[in-house]
């Protein structure tokens, strides 16, 4: 079995944060890290690696410093790594993102053997869209498992996943060739370990470039954008609140917090409150 995992570098977002002067994030200093959710799918590459042998392969679009994500992304026993990297591919939206993608993992199929299951993050904590998954998947003509949280059984034909649904879960068996998302609830990423490490330290991924997957320029990055992000707002700062209660009684508190809520016209609320009193005091 052939499993490859797309995974997206981005700026870690738990240190961005917003220059209310400017109204500008602040990125220096930044660091670049592996899209949370990706980290999970490499869980479960090395989960299928260990347990079924699987030949597992990184990816990543990105510009070249992306290097060291994939480096990162080794120390989870990962077998291969690829970059694709281009000037033209800069820029781009989700369906020019998922072009270059496509072309590359048919280029690295090339050598590396068809994938059977192609392993994306649920979605990029930057670009947030969830799109990029879905768009390999419909550009290949393959299953979709998205939003999974837990993997039951694997074969070489199919998968039973577990995946989330607004109300609840839902089990799945999905055919494969497939891609599927991964969330964050899906098995801890593990500490690389020593061997790992060293070798992700020496080890050179495979860089692509346009040319090498047969793009055509028109269809990457910005010119093969048909969306545009025309402008980026920084959401504008909340105001302050104001501490309704400091030292009186809980039940008081209660009630002026009950007050305060009316003002906000917050109706429904104040009724749901107002039966839960009721019933308390009877
Ligand atoms: C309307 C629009 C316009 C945009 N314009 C620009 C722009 O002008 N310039 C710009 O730099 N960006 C732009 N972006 C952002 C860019 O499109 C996204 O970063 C990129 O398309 C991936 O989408 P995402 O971040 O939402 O990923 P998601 O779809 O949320 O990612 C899901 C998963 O897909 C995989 N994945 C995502 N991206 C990659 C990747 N590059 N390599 C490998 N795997 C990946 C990862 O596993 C990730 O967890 C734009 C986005 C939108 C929606």
């Amino acid at each position: 079995m052939n499993v490859l995992v797309c995974i997206k570098q981005i700026p870690d977002t738990t240190n961005v944060r917003i220059d209310r002067k400017t109204n500008n994030l602040i990125r220096e200093g930044v660091p670049a890290v592996i899209n949370p959710d990706d980290l999970h799918a490499l869980e479960l590459a090395a989960h299928l690696k260990e347990e079924m042998g699987a030949k597992t392969c990184v990816l990543t679009m990105g510009p070249p410093q992306a290097i060291n994500a994939l480096k990162d992304a080794l120390m989870f026993g990962i077998d291969e790594a690829y970059l694709l990297s281009d000037r033209t591919f800069a820029g781009a939206d989700t369906l020019a993102t998922t072009y270059a993608l496509n072309l590359g993992i048919n280029k690295i199929e090339e050598d590396f053997g068809r994938f059977d299951i192609i392993l994306t993050g649920k979605q990029a904590a930057d670009g947030d869209t969830g799109q990029v998954g879905p768009g390999i998947a419909t550009r290949r003509g393959y299953s979709l498992g998205a939003y999974i949280e837990k993997i039951e059984k694997v074969t070489d034909e199919y998968v039973i996943a577990v995946r989330r649904i607004d109300r609840g879960y839902e089990k799945i068996r999905i055919k494969l060739p497939a891609v599927l998302t991964i969330t964050h609830e899906f098995a801890k990423p593990r500490y690389g370990s020593l061997p790992d490490l060293i070798r992700a330290i020496k080890y050179e991924p495979k860089v692509l470039n346009a040319k090498d997957i047969g793009a055509d320029p028109k269809l990457c990055g910005f010119f093969g954008s048909p969306t545009r992000v025309v402008r980026t707002n920084v959401p504008p700062a909340r105001k302050g609140g104001d501490i309704i209660s400091k030292n009186d009684e809980p039940k008081k508190a209660a009630e002026r917090l009950l007050l305060e809520l009316k003002k906000f016209s917050a109706i429904r609320l104040v009724e749901i409150f107002n039966t839960i009193l009721e019933s308390d005091e009877k």
